[in-house]
């Protein structure tokens, strides 16, 4: 009996595309029952930045555990908690000029933008949230009403209400400034637009076919949120914890939005853990206005704590993972040329990149392929269109040529297929 198609409900996904039994998982490798071991380019979606049960994450981890820490604490003040919001503060946000406030939302990425939103909403008194095509900000209501993908959205059951699709940097024809309808609808009284509370946006659309946004268009937003009074809302949760070379991901485009949410990465361990951060002025919450029963859960402020002392107290990660982007990138660019006949593309920055060509299915054949040849691979956009390449960034430059090598060869196959 195969419990897990017995059992487990059909909205079960990723296991589809992977039909095996996993049971250990160490660094960028993930390993089956079966004793197969297989690359991992998909890193739990960004979740696992710094690999699987990194060491030294994985030591401050037992040793708390060892040490009867506290383990769940609603939001009550505990040890771990203080040493997280000191080191965060000191490591992350004084060094960047950032002084945010930290909210603790919920485990999700969905409970940190459900609290952003909010946020925006009860600070502004105003209810539309501006999104971008191809968004993907989570799957409860308020989350999935700025999401673009339509049966994502389907699953609602109910309207998505209050928001509005706007075009990402470079979805029109490539002539039209993207800026253009949003400036115009801002300024003109009679466009039927209601003042917007914010606008949500994501540096690099993870989701959404690994669209990357130009550092220019993330500061002309940011420009028109300003101009508009309208606050300007990161979605960090795939994109930050160094994804894209920076702690931030906007941090290269100079920009500083009034609030960001992290989650996915930011235990480091794959522990569930998120927080909206934002400028102080916005802290119109009551106590208890935004509750939620694990917004306290201790072991994730351990390895988050332990990861942002061992990875980011200097520049060197940050500086080792644009190199990495680079290699990844150089690969891809001779992925693109070996198939130009099937207009083979490839779009990405830092350690998150794309490639897909004409043929949208093309993508799916090239992970069912990965797959068979022991590397995780997924796909990406609204037909899934787009093999995305999200390998931890602890990988190692051998581990990073091994997986395009078998990409290459898998794109081989399922274009003979
Ligand atoms: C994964 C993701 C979310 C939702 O996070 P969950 O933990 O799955 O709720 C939101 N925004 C972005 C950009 C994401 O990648």
């Amino acid at each position: 009996m195969n419990v897990f198609e017995t059992l487990e409900s059909e909205v079960r996904s990723y296991c589809r595309g992977w039909p095996t039994v996993f049971t250990k998982a160490v660094g960028s490798h993930l390993h089956d029952e079966n004793g197969r071991d297989y690359l991992d380019f998909f890193a739990g979606a960004g979740t696992l930045n710094y690999g699987h049960n990194h060491p030294v994450l994985k030591r401050a981890l037992i040793d708390y555990l060892e040490s009867d820490g506290v383990t769940h604490a609603l939001d009550m003040h505990t040890a771990a908690k203080r040493t997280l919001l000191e080191t965060l503060h000191r490591v992350v946000l004084r060094p960047r000029g950032l002084e945010y406030k930290v909210q603790f939302p919920g485990p999700t990425g969905a409970n940190a933008v459900e609290s952003a939103l909010k946020l925006a909403r009860k600070v502004t008194g105003r209810e539309t949230i501006l999104s971008f095509t191809n968004a993907f900000h989570g799957m409860t209501l308020g989350a999935l009403a700025v999401t673009g993908n339509s049966m994502k959205r389907r699953s609602a059951g109910v309207p998505l209400q209050h928001s509005m699709p706007m075009p990402y940097d470079d979805y029109l024809d490539g002539q039209t400034p993207d800026f253009l309808w949003l400036n115009a609808i801002l300024e003109d009284s009679g466009s039927g637009l209601d003042a917007p509370a914010a606008i949500i946006v994501e540096t690099v659309q993870g989701e959404g076919g690994v669209n990357v946004a130009r550092a220019e268009w993330l500061r002309e937003l940011a420009e028109v949120c300003k101009r508009h009074e309208i606050l300007l809302i990161v979605d960090d949760v795939q994109m930050g914890c160094g994804r894209t070379g920076p702690f931030f991901s906007f941090e290269t485009a100079g920009i500083t939005p009034d609030i960001v949410v992290l989650s996915k990465s930011l235990s480091g361990y794959g522990l569930p853990f998120a927080l909206t951060l934002f400028r102080p002025e916005l802290d119109v919450w009551e106590p208890g206005e935004h509750n939620g029963t694990f917004r306290g859960h201790n072991p994730a402020f351990v390895t988050a704590t332990k990861a942002l002392e061992h990875f980011w107290s200097d520049d060197a990660f940050s500086e080792q993972t644009v190199a990495k982007g680079e290699r990844l990138g150089a690969a891809l660019d001779k992925l693109v040329a070996d198939n130009a006949d099937i207009g083979a593309y490839r779009r990405g920055r830092g350690m998150v990149w794309g490639f897909g060509a004409d043929d949208p299915g093309l993508a799916g054949k090239v992970c069912a392929a990965a797959f068979d040849r022991g590397l995780l691979l997924e796909t990406s956009g609204p037909l899934s269109e787009v093999a995305k390449v999200l390998p931890p960034l602890t990988a190692t430059d051998d581990e990073l040529d091994a997986g395009m090598e078998i990409m290459a060869d898998s794109l081989r196959a399922a274009r003979s297929a």
